[in-house]
């Protein structure tokens, strides 16, 4: 923590930094889950609830089309999140 610049030292997790919207959907069905905002780069292995930007599923983390569990509720670095599960969704851009 620094107090030389109190504007920045209050800065959100990602204010305009370089975050991707990606789209989720059920590896299985192939119908549409998320609309994510994904930041930094590589797999994806969970989604924080407060960068859903669509959730096709309502808050439920069973597959509309299908039913199956795609994702795990957790508790992210105090934050509410959906850990996915492996090999269930297809990340496109
Ligand atoms: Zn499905």
């Amino acid at each position: 923590m620094c107090c030389r610049s109190p504007v920045l030292a209050m800065a959100q997790p990602s204010k305009k930094g370089p975050s991707t919207t990606v789209k989720i959907s059920c590896a299985k069905c192939g119908v549409f889950l998320y609309k994510y905002r994904k930041g930094g780069k590589g797999a994806l292995v969970k989604c924080f609830v407060e960068r859903i930007e669509e959730d096709a599923a309502n808050g439920s983390l069973m597959c509309p089309g299908c039913g199956i569990e795609f994702a795990r509720a957790a508790m992210i670095r105090g934050r509410p999140a959906n850990k996915i599960v492996g090999g269930k969704v297809i990340v496109s851009k």
